[in-house]
């Protein structure tokens, strides 16, 4: 992989759309539904769903999922609220599943 490269994007791997900047990426050690998810700080061109509650590995979290403004896939999900205060960091972040993103240098 060109490492030389300065500024990969995150977009979606079905159309292309942009969702994410590297310099957003906050950690690669996540798990979503289908493998490994990484956990961006910020993510754009994404449709949020309806807000629920629902128990994860780490506890209870209310979570929206995350579709792709574009084509609709389904992409991961945004943690909304943490109920352990251990998990508070987590509030407001993006969960995107590797598998549905693809890595571009521009
Ligand atoms: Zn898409």
């Amino acid at each position: 992989m060109a490492e030389l490269t300065s500024n990969p994007l995150y977009s979606c791997r079905n159309c292309r759309n942009p969702l994410a900047l590297s310099e957003d990426l906050l950690s690669k050690a996540f798990v979503g539904k289908s493998g490994p998810a990484y956990m961006f700080g910020h993510a754009m061109n994404v449709v949020l769903g309806q807000k629920e509650d629902k128990q994860l590995i780490t506890g209870l979290f209310s979570i929206c999922n995350l579709y792709c403004s574009k084509c609709g896939q389904d992409l991961g999900w945004k943690y909304v609220q943490a109920y352990d205060a251990r998990q508070k960091f987590k509030e407001g972040r993006f969960i995107l599943e590797k598998a549905k993103l693809l890595k571009e240098y521009c």
